[in-house]
C-alpha cells in the first residue's frame, strides 16, 4: 500500500491513527452495536464487504433524511455516499415516499402486472431506445438474466468484460486480467465456473485486444459500463471508442450490454442518451426505484427473438418471485416522471462542478500528481497524474491507506463519501453549503498532510 507523491507518510500514520481514535471515541453506541453483531454476522456486518470501509467500526444510521444521514450516536453528516448511487435522489424523496405509501395499501407483491408495470416499461422505450424490457430484483440479477439471454441468443458460452469492471456478484464475473491471461479474483476460488473458460477480459479502451479477443466468434455478449466506474475513478471512453466496440461486436455476432446501473447521473436517459449508444441490451438497478430493491433489464427485438425458445419454455434461471413487485414499480413510475427531470440533474451537474472545481484548486496549489474526474453528479478522484484510460493501471492499488485517512478526517467533520472508492454523488437534495463545506475540510486535510498547511 504505498503513498501516493506529494503525501508525507509519517504525517499521514499520524492523521490516521488520531482520526480513528476520534472516530472510536465519539461513538459508544455504535461500538457496542458492532461488538453485539460480531457474534451474529460475518465480519460484525450484515454483508461482509462493508467491514472493508474506512471507519474501525461502520457508521450505524439512525435514520437518513434528504441528502443527509444521523447516526446512532447523534452525529449528522452530509451524505455524498448515497449508497452507491441507490440513493441517488436522497433519502426518501417525497415523490417516492408518496408513491410507495399509497402502494403500501393497494398489496405489495401479486405476481400479477398492474397499469404501472406497462408506464414504466414505454418510459424506459423512450428513454433507452430498446423495446422489451424485464424486471429483476437487483442490478447484479439483470446483469445475469441478460447474459444468459445473450448466451441462448447466439449459442456462445463466453462472455467479455473490462479488466477490474464490477458489474455485480456473477461468478463469471469473479476474474481479473494478468499477464498469464483471465484468473479467478484473489479468494474466490472455487468458485463453480472456471472462468478461465468462461470469461475474457481485456483492458477498457484497448481496441486491438478486442478485436483479437472477438475474432474467433466465440464470444456470446461484451458486457460494459459506458464510462467505468468502479476502477474507484471516472473512466472515459476515448474518442471512437463507442462506436468501434458497436462495430467490433456486431461484426463479429456479438450482443452487446451497457450496464448503465452506476452511469445514470450521466443524464435522464444515462450515457444511452447523452452518446446516442446503440446497444443490444441494457441493465440497471440501484437509483431506479429511488431506494426500493429493483432492477431492469432491456433488450432488441433481435434479442427477445433469438431467445424465444429459452423464454417460452424456459421455467428456471430467468426471473424472480419478487421481481417487479408493485412497491418498486410504482417507486419506478414516480421516479421516472417526478424525479429523474432536466431540472434534478441541472442541479446536480452545478454542484458537482463545484466539487471537482474545489478538489483541483487544492491538487493545483499543492501541485499533487492526481486528477479529478466528473459524470454528471458523480466526482472521483484518483492518484494518478492524468486521468486513467483503464482500471487495470489503478492496481496494484495505491493510496489505500490515504483514501481511508480523506474519509475518516471528513466524515468525523460531518462529511460521508462511499466508503469503497471515495467517489462523491451530488443528489437533487444535496445542499450547496455541504459542498462548500467539504471543499474547506479537503484543503485543510491536504495542508496537514502536506506539511504545507491550506
Ligand atoms: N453494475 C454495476 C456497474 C455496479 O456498479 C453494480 C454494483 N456496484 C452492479 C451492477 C450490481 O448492483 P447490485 O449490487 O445492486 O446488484
Amino acid at each position: 500500500n504505498a503513498v501516493p507523491p506529494g503525501i508525507d507518510p509519517d504525517r499521514l500514520a499520524e492523521l490516521l491513527d488520531r482520526e480513528r481514535a476520534g472516530w472510536i471515541e465519539a461513538r459508544p453506541r455504535a461500538v457496542a452495536l458492532h461488538e453485539r453483531a460480531r457474534r451474529s454476522q460475518v465480519h460484525g456486518t450484515p454483508q461482509h464487504w462493508i467491514s472493508q470501509f474506512p471507519p474501525p467500526v461502520p457508521l450505524v444510521v439512525d435514520r437518513a433524511v434528504g441528502a443527509r444521514l444521523y447516526d446512532t450516536d447523534g452525529h449528522e453528516y452530509a451524505d455524498f455516499g448515497l449508497a452507491a448511487t441507490a440513493a441517488l435522489w436522497g433519502h426518501n424523496h417525497p415523490a417516492v415516499v408518496a408513491a410507495v405509501r399509497d402502494q403500501l395499501d393497494r398489496g405489495s407483491v401479486t405476481l400479477w402486472p398492474n397499469e404501472d408495470h406497462v408506464a414504466v416499461t414505454e418510459e424506459l422505450q423512450r428513454r433507452f431506445g430498446l423495446p422489451f424490457w424485464q424486471f429483476t430484483v437487483s442490478a447484479s440479477d439483470a446483469n445475469r438474466f441478460a447474459l444468459l439471454l445473450a448466451r441462448v441468443a447466439t449459442g456462445r458460452q463466453r462472455i467479455l468484460m473490462f479488466n477490474r469492471a464490477y458489474h455485480g456478484s456473477l461468478e463469471q464475473a469473479a476474474a481479473v486480467l494478468t499477464a498469464d491471461g483471465v484468473i479467478p479474483e484473489p479468494g474466490v476460488e472455487p468458485n463453480g465456473v472456471d472462468v478461465r473458460r468462461t470469461t475474457k477480459m481485456v483492458e477498457f479502451n484497448d481496441l486491438d485486444a478486442l478485436e483479437r479477443a472477438l475474432a474467433p466468434g466465440d464470444v456470446a455478449a461484451v458486457l460494459a459500463e459506458p464510462v467505468m466506474t468502479n476502477g474507484g475513478a471516472v473512466i472515459w471512453p476515448e474518442p471512437g471508442f463507442h462506436a468501434a466496440l458497436r462495430d467490433l461486436t456486431r461484426r463479429t455476432g456479438t450482443l452487446l450490454v451497457i450496464d448503465e446501473t452506476q452511469t445514470i447521473p450521466a443524464g435522464p436517459g444515462g450515457c444511452v442518451r447523452e452518446f446516442g449508444l446503440d446497444p443490444d441490451l441494457i441493465t440497471m438497478g440501484k437509483c431506479i426505484a429511488g431506494g426500493i430493491p429493483a432492477g431492469l433489464y432491456g433488450m432488441s427485438g433481435a434479442v427477445a427473438a433469438a431467445a424465444a425458445r429459452y423464454t417460452e419454455h424456459g421455467d428456471g434461471g430467468l426471473g424472480s418471485t419478487m421481481a417487479g413487485g408493485p412497491l418498486a414499480v410504482r417507486a419506478m413510475r414516480a421516479v421516472l416522471g417526478e424525479v429523474m427531470t432536466e431540472e434534478t440533474y441541472a442541479h446536480m451537474n452545478r454542484l458537482a462542478e463545484r466539487y471537482q472545481r474545489d478538489v483541483a484548486a487544492v491538487i493545483a496549489r499543492h501541485d499533487l500528481p492526481w486528477h479529478v474526474g466528473r459524470l454528471g453528479g458523480r466526482v472521483s478522484y484518483a492518484f494518478t497524474p492524468t486521468p486513467p484510460r483503464n482500471a487495470g493501471q489503478l492496481y496494484p492499488r495505491v493510496g489505500s491507506s490515504l483514501r481511508d485517512a480523506l474519509w475518516l478526517y471528513l466524515a468525523n467533520r460531518g462529511i460521508v463519501l462511499n466508503g469503497m472508492s471515495g467517489a462523491a454523488l451530488m443528489s437533487p437534495m444535496t445542499a450547496e453549503s455541504d459542498v462548500e463545506l467539504h471543499g474547506t475540510l479537503f484543503a485543510e486535510v491536504i495542508g496537514a498532510l502536506t506539511g504545507r498547511g491550506e
